[in-house]
Formats: structure tokens, sequence, C-alpha cells
């Protein structure tokens, strides 16, 4: 399918690695010259030049932490005019919900929620005017299903989330969509950290903790990050004008609801 998008411009935040490379690859695949960002130079550098050499597009790859206001300022700069907007960062750390005080939560809140909203507020008022453009949000399975021992991810995601809801029909009439993808467990560095953490707390084997997490997947593995790139380029896609303010899942079938 040809997604109608070559040429355009698109800034994928948080993308050396991991479900952000992947909605790189998946977008540089369409034809769409990218901005790509990262806080570690090398790595960065490295994923902009295989992307490049791939698919021949024109890649700006920008290291500096999208969650705070001057990495934000320095990425937008080197950007200029944007088409397409797809908001990444780390997610926050585990934890029990008695242990976080309010600076834990300002810090969730600015990277996971006031982040991608600056962006927003910044890159929408220019793909307005133009009439065109596509925003997708990286959020998490934890809004539609709370991940107890990630209750500052599920907080912000949460806040996020209801932005978009009523964000994205203010835009809509302008040619602009808002969604937000959902990702379930994806076969990344995040992942694997997790699955760390889980393998050192109850003293078991990293394929353990590993097999015993895809078991409670209905498909039965992780997903990957070129499957939720695909999916990204399809709705930054001409033919996903009319999906607006939805959350999209991709889990496997993990979340156990009918709606
Ligand atoms: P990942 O494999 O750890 O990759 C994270 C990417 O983001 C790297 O390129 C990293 O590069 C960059 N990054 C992290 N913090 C950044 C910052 N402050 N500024 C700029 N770049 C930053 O993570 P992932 O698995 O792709 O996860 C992406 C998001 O999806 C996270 O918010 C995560 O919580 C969420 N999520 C993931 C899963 C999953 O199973 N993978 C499930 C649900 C939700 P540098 O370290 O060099 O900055």
């Amino acid at each position: 399918m040809d997604l109608g998008i070559r040429g355009k411009r698109a800034l994928v935040c948080a993308s050396s690695k991991g479900l952000g490379r992947g909605c790189a690859e998946a977008l540089a695949e369409a034809g769409v010259n990218l901005v790509m960002n990262a806080r570690s130079e090398g790595p960065l550098q490295e994923a902009a030049e295989a992307i490049r050499a791939r698919h021949g597009v024109e890649v700006t790859a920008i290291a500096a932490d999208i969650t705070t206001e001057a990495g934000r300022a320095q990425v937008l700069e080197a950007a200029g005019t944007l088409d397409i907007l797809v908001t990444n960062a780390g997610g926050p750390p585990p934890g029990m919900w008695s242990d976080w005080d309010r600076d834990d939560f300002i810090r969730a809140l600015d990277a996971n929620m006031l982040t991608p909203i600056a962006l927003m507020k910044a890159c929408l008022p220019g793909m307005m005017e133009r009439g065109w453009g596509r925003v997708v949000n990286i959020t998490s399975q934890s809004v539609k299903s709370p991940i107890p021992v990630l209750g500052l991810s599920n907080s912000a995601r949460a806040g996020l989330t209801g932005y978009v809801a009523g964000t994205s029909r203010q835009v809509a009439h302008s040619g602009v969509t808002i969604n937000n993808m959902l990702p379930g467990i994806h076969a990344t560095d995040r992942a694997i950290s997790l699955d760390n953490g889980v393998a050192q707390s109850e003293g078991i084997a990293l394929d353990e903790a590993r097999a015993r997490r895809e078991a409670t997947i209905p498909v039965r593995r992780y997903g990957t990050a070129a499957e939720f790139g695909a999916m990204c380029a399809f709705l930054c896609s001409q033919h996903a004008g009319f999906i607006v303010g939805q959350n999209i899942l991709l889990d496997g079938g993990a979340t156990n609801t009918t709606l």
C-alpha cells in the first residue's frame, strides 16, 4: 500500500532504539524525511546513518533530552517545518505507591505528559495553518489496564490521554489528526530491563522471567518494533485522516477487554 506521505517531514522523538526506532524505520520506508532524537549521540548517529543508507531519506539527528525545555527547543529549532510528530521518551521507573513523593510525580508528569503536550503545542499551529498534520503519541497499555508497579506511568499517561481526547477533536477540522499508540510488551531494551528486575527480585533466570511474561500474552510472544512502526506509519498516512483521538492497543491480546 502506498501510504501517500513520501517527501513529508517527521520528528520522531526518542528514536535511536526500541519503539521510536521502529516508527522512524517505517516512516522512512514510506519515503518520509526524518528528524531523529535521543540523548546519547553515538547510537543516535548510528541509527540515523543506517536509516539514510537503507531508505535514502534525509535524516537530521539531534542528541538532546526531549523531556527538558532546552532539549525540546534544540530539537524543534533543528526540525523546522514538520508534517508529522511522533512523541516518545523513556518511561518512569517501577516502584510502590507508598514510596512516591511529589518530586517523583513531577518528573513522571514532565516526561510522559507535559513533554508531549509541549511538543504538540509547538507543532499544531503550523500543521493547522498548512491544513495537514499527523501526531502519534507513544503511551502504554497501562492506560487501559493499570500496571500497579508502574503507578507513575499509569498516572502521567492517563493525563496525556485525557488531553489528547479533547485536543484531537479541536484540531481535526484543519486536517490534523492526533492519536495514541498503546504498546503492550515489546522486545526492546526497556522490556529486557523489566525482565531483569523480575529475574533478580524472584531469583530466577532471565529466560524464565521472559517465558513467564510471554505466557500471559495470547500470541505467546513479545511484539516487535517493526510491527509497532508499521501501525505508526499507517496512522501517519493519507489513509488515516478519519481516525481521530483513538487509543490503539498493540499488545498481542494481553489486555482482557471487550472494547
Ligand atoms: P527503549 O528500548 O529503552 O528505547 C528508548 C529510546 O528512547 C532510546 O532511543 C533512548 O535513547 C531514547 N530516550 C529515552 N529517554 C529519552 C529522553 N529523555 N530524551 C530523548 N530520548 C530518550 O524503550 P522502548 O521499549 O522503545 O519504550 C518507549 C516508550 O514506550 C517508553 O516510554 C516505555 O515506557 C513505553 N512502553 C514500552 C513498552 C515495551 O514493552 N517496550 C511497553 C509499554 C510502554 P537514549 O537513552 O540515548 O536517550
